[in-house]
């Protein structure tokens, strides 16, 4: 397997190439829009063709490269059916198992940061996107999050997961790239060491988060596959 860990630093989000190595076919997990022009070369650079973009939920700090990859590329935009962005060429449900040559992913429904969020599970990782983070979690007040939903995902479809499993988030901010589901089980200080629901619920209700900066444009542009009129590069 071809694999590369991207990373765009304004908002500290990860994207992930994947790419089989018998057919050349690849996807992108998560792409960003201000970042396609580096995918794009990428991709060249490795000869690989883009066949997907997976979205593990609607963000609402950046804005999504799946529509200009779509245009430029045709690749086929994935995501979750109830994560509002019905331009999207194939929407999954929990348990959907996808194939791209020899790579093989299930689509993992875990809600709870907003009701539309997955985790792709492949082999021996999975990308979790703003569900689990490395020693935290996506926020859980806004786009029908959740926080009681959010520590049910985690606990029953990635705590569930086989110790060893790799651990690739959708953001870090303090430098982070991998972890694994048996590290963050021990030392995740809100969602691992024994913490229950109840602690969980109150933690996530005492963070006061800021309001997100980006969610007034990023949302609507993310629910039209990032393609927005009079911001986007090709009309
Ligand atoms: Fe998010």
């Amino acid at each position: 397997m071809i694999f590369r860990q991207l990373f765009e630093p304004e908002t500290s989000t990860y994207s992930y190439l994947l790419g089989c190595e018998r057919t050349r076919k690849a996807m992108i997990i998560d792409p960003v829009a201000s970042e396609v022009e580096q995918y794009v070369q990428l991709l060249e650079t490795l000869k690989l063709e883009l066949y997907y973009t997976l979205e593990t939920h609607v963000h609402a700090d950046h804005i999504t490269g799946s529509g200009q990859l779509r245009e430029r590329l045709g690749s086929k935009s994935v995501v979750h059916r109830d994560a509002g962005a019905l331009c999207a060429d194939l929407l999954v449900t929990d348990g959907v198992t996808l194939q791209l040559g020899d790579l093989e992913f299930e689509v993992r429904h875990t809600p709870g940061h907003t009701n539309g969020c997955v985790s792709y599970v492949m082999e021996d990782r999975v990308f979790t996107g703003d569900a689990l983070l490395i020693n935290g979690c996506g926020r859980s007040d806004f786009q029908q999050g959740n926080a009681g939903q959010l520590y049910d995902s985690i606990h029953h479809q990635l705590f569930t997961l086989p110790p060893d499993t790799l651990v690739y988030p959708g953001h870090d901010y303090q430098g982070n790239t991998v972890s694994t589901i048996k590290q963050e089980m021990a030392k995740n200080p809100r969602l691992g060491a024994g913490r229950t629901r109840d602690e969980f619920i109150a933690i996530m209700q005492e963070l006061k988060l800021a309001y997100p900066k980006q969610i007034d444009q990023a949302l609507p542009a993310n629910q039209a596959c990032g393609r927005v009129e009079g911001t986007s590069r090709h009309g």
